[in-house]
């Protein structure tokens, strides 16, 4: 009798805790209805494609997809530079702001992703990494340059895509610097946005990135940004290719407001 109560118990107080957790997610999910967070969301892509199917690759209609439910929300994309800009106070941001970023210049984000941006009035940013342009599978320069003339942003993930923090600080340097120049000296405009290879960054590689003229970085870090986020630490929330369909890429976008609520990985200016 006194083990049937005592099990009776135990059933009650975990009854009550999975009632108070449902309440609590609840409760996180109307506030968040209720008081959207402020912030640019900026979401991280590899490859938009049909044919390969690592876990990088989001397939085309998927992406399409994507694109189409950001709108129906309200979401506008606009470029990193027109955040620095909104940073300033030189330029206002519409009401929802994403930043559609796509890393290592595969040569799928010219013929298979470009277009389904321009049918949408969508704009990217595409980090390279400069060794890798032109090698097969990779963006060449005419491709570049194309894609830099219908509003595609260009930044550099470094010249080789090793981690930064991997290497003596005078090798980070020569990967940072060399990437810029390579860039600039092949037609594209000033380049100012820098993604860490593998996600890895510390204060020194900042110090590096500001000493070679660069004014933002994009890391691995979920989250949003807002106008106190340190530009060398922005925040953004990784698309690989979707087993949940557009359900997944819901949850990953409540993820980022969920990580900016609960205040994880928020990298303030220092
Ligand atoms: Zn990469």
């Amino acid at each position: 009798m006194a083990s049937g109560r005592k099990r009776y118990a135990w059933r009650h107080w975990l009854g009550a805790f999975f009632a108070l957790c449902l309440l609590a997610a609840g409760g996180l999910a109307a506030s968040i209805a209720i008081f959207p967070p402020e912030g640019v969301l900026i979401l991280e892509y590899h490859k938009v494609n049909d044919w390969s199917n690592d876990v990088y690759t989001v397939p085309t209609a998927e992406f399409a997809a994507q694109l189409d439910e950001l709108s129906a929300r309200g979401y506008t994309t606009i470029s990193l530079l027109d955040f620095l800009r909104a940073k300033k106070g030189k330029q206002k941001l519409p009401d929802k702001p994403v930043i559609l970023t796509f890393d290592d210049g595969y040569l799928d984000n010219y013929t298979d992703m470009l277009p389904l941006l321009e049918a949408r009035g969508m704009k990217a940013t595409v980090f390279m990494v400069t060794n890798d342009i032109g090698l097969p599978g990779y963006l060449t320069w005419d491709a570049l340059r194309d894609m830099q003339e219908r509003g595609i942003e260009i930044g550099s993930h470094t010249a080789n895509h090793l981690p930064l923090t991997g290497m003596p600080p005078s090798e980070a340097e020569k990967e940072v610097k060399l990437s810029k120049l390579l860039l600039e000296w092949n037609g594209i405009r000033t380049v100012f946005g820098f993604s860490y290879p593998n996600g890895s960054y510390a204060d020194y590689i900042s110090t590096i990135l500001k000493r070679n003229e660069y004014l933002a970085a994009v890391t691995g870090d979920p989250g949003l940004n807002t106008m106190d986020t340190d530009p060398y630490l922005l925040q953004r929330i990784n698309i690989p290719r979707p087993r949940l369909g557009l359900t997944e890429f819901r949850l990953r976008l409540f993820k980022a407001d969920l990580c900016d609520r609960l205040g994880l990985w928020r990298h303030r200016i220092k």
